[in-house]
């Protein structure tokens, strides 16, 4: 990594090259989805070196342990197939580990090898190897498509495939399905408390808030607390409405619930920000009856007296930004309505959809902004538009840390994943209170960006 103070302004159109990646595999995603549910150890049908990524990028980013199990692929596993590892593997996880849910995600090999999980899956059921009342659940993650954002989409989906059920047309008229996209657990925390102050029940999934962000206790826990149930992923069927945060992470859940059991669906960006926040809440409006809360509208409140009261800050600083589409779209948005200028814009993660949306919340009024999605999309290509045109603010994940000593750019370390910091999983930046966080970070890291480079006649007490 030292090698990026080689990085020149010189940008290459590149085709076939992807330096330091702006996004992780899709496996990732699908773990940090399953382990939303209670009581479900996620499974990695490859080889051990694949899923001691995904659990070791997991428990950095959480610093929590990321259970999980593996297939255990050899040499004879890529050759013959992994049945026969994932038929051993499901019997020795329910008769060692009792999970309630075994969740199985695909690797690069088992996709390129063509396994059939569910054929396995039903085979173990033949075998006895699956207890009465427990389940396999599935989803295909070929991580040479899509990223972490993908998988995360597909176990969600996952979800809905195995478990909603429709009992009744009638839909329950204060329920309602919340699918929070990727966010810490604090966010989906933060989530669940908004709704449940605008008196709504909702059953949130998958809800790693209780699982990754648990309380220390004298005992080890296996399954923490949290997490959606098997009966409430069933009951999602019977809700009034779903709504979906961030197309990328929750659209394709919310779609397929809305296909299977008629529930109808709002599909939202992130609530991160005052504008994206204030969506929801309207969205939630349309189930209660119309009402919000006074402390909702106070916490509102207080959040856009923290921004005037910034804003003189914040007007025309420029940042550059990488990380998971849904986020960004929300983090955009937010940086317009501070009066900031997002001028790059970077993910890995494929698809034009993102481009779009980025345009919208753009709209004419922000120009010489650079979006980019895709394999070239990787911090190289950030750094070397940074080394044309500096910005003042770097926000993404914690790969960005190069690039923010080298160039000597302040850092907020936001998205997925960060490595070097602890306690984010802690603190929300979802909702109102949430961006208010956001906030006093950005400021605080122009503050303290001014206070040590000020000559000693300028060094300010007030500011
Ligand atoms: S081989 Fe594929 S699934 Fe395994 S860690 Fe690498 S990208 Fe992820």
């Amino acid at each position: 990594m030292a090698l990026l103070r080689h990085t020149t302004d010189d940008v290459v159109e590149r085709q076939a090259l992807t330096v330091n990646p702006a996004k992780t595999c899709q496996p990732i995603g699908a773990m940090y989805a399953a382990l939303g549910i209670n009581r479900c150890l996620p499974h990695s049908h490859g080889s051990q070196g694949c899923c001691s990524y995904h659990r070791s990028t997991l428990s950095r980013h959480y610093k929590e342990p990321a259970m999980a199990a593996t297939s255990s692929f050899t040499e004879g596993s890529s050759v013959f197939g992994g049945q026969a590892n994932l038929l051993q593997a499901l019997n020795t996880i329910f008769s060692v580990y009792d999970p309630d849910v075994v969740a199985v995600h695909t690797t690069c090999l088992s996709e390129t090898i063509g396994d059939d999980i569910p054929q396995i899956a039903d085979a173990a059921v033949a075998k006895g190897f699956v207890p009465e009342g427990k389940c396999v659940i599935h989803c295909n993650t070929p991580s040479y498509v899509g990223s972490h954002t993908t998988g995360f989409a597909n176990m969600t989906k996952a979800m809905v495939d195995y478990f909603s059920t429709s009992t009744s047309e009638d839909k329950i008229a204060d329920q309602i399905n919340i699918i929070p996209g990727w966010v810490e657990p604090a966010d989906m925390g933060e989530i669940k408390r908004l709704v449940k102050m605008m008196s709504l029940k909702g059953i949130t999934f998958p809800d790693t808030s209780g699982v990754l962000d648990a309380p220390l206790t004298a005992e080890y826990n296996m399954y923490p607390k949290g997490g959606a149930t098997i009966e409430q992923l069933e009951a999602t069927g019977d809700s009034a409405g779903t709504i979906a945060l961030g197309p990328i992470c929750s659209g394709p859940a919310a779609e397929a619930l809305q296909n299977k059991c008629q529930v109808p669906q709002n599909t939202l960006p992130l609530p991160i920000g005052l504008r994206a926040t204030d969506m929801f809440i309207q969205t939630l409006r349309k189930y209660n009856g119309g009402n919000v809360p006074a402390e909702i509208t106070a916490e509102r409140g207080r959040l856009v007296d923290l921004v005037s009261d910034m804003s003189q800050y914040f007007y025309g600083k420029t940042v550059a930004l990488w990380g998971d589409p849904d986020q960004l779209v929300s983090l955009t948005q937010f940086l317009v309505d501070l009066d900031m200028r997002p001028k790059y814009i970077i993910t890995g993660t494929p698809g034009k959809a993102f481009l779009r949306r980025i345009g919208e919340v753009l709209g004419d009024g922000v120009k010489d902004v650079i979006v980019k999605q895709g394999a070239q999309a990787d911090m190289l290509y950030i750094h070397q538009l940074i080394k044309r045109e500096r910005v003042d603010l770097l926000i993404g994940n914690t790969y960005g840390k190069y690039i923010s000593r080298d160039e000597d750019i302040p850092l907020i370390r936001h998205g997925f994943p960060i490595l070097d910091r602890i306690g984010h999983q802690y603190f929300p930046t979802a909702g109102y209170r949430g961006a208010m966080r956001l906030c006093e970070k950005i400021l605080d890291a122009f503050l303290d960006r001014q206070d040590r480079d000020a000559p000693e006649e300028s060094f300010e007490l007030t500011m």
